[in-house]
């Protein structure tokens, strides 16, 4: 086989496999922003102590000790979905999207 007919082929073989990996991705980032957006009386909101934005953190709160200026949903280990998205999948509530401008006690950095 001369080479041209084998960089053809390998290339053929790389896009069936990219295009349905544009194609899933594509479909979560639709798919995020049809989430509904987590509120502030979830369970899983309330035992995290989330707050839509991370400056209006309970400092008082012992469960917020670890909170500290520019910590934020957007920054969190856990954030899915698409950078500069006002609202955004989190790992933690499945199904629902949380304000990247948020935080909650379980936040982590991204490495
Ligand atoms: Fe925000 Fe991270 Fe908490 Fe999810 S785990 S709500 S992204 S701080």
């Amino acid at each position: 086989m001369d080479h041209s007919k084998l960089s053809r082929r390998r290339f053929i073989s790389q896009v069936a496999v990219a295009v349905p990996v544009t194609a899933i991705t594509l479909r979560q980032a639709a798919h995020a922003q049809d989430l509904p957006q987590v509120t502030l009386d979830d369970p899983t909101a309330k035992a995290l102590l989330y707050v839509h934005d991370a400056t209006q953190v309970d400092a008082s709160n012992p469960l917020a000790a670890r909170y500290a200026a520019g910590q934020s949903c957007a920054n969190c280990v856990q954030i899915q979905g698409e950078d500069g998205a006002e609202w955004r999948p989190c790992n933690l509530f499945p199904g629902k999207s949380v304000s990247a401008a948020g935080w909650c006690s379980a936040w982590a950095a991204k490495p």
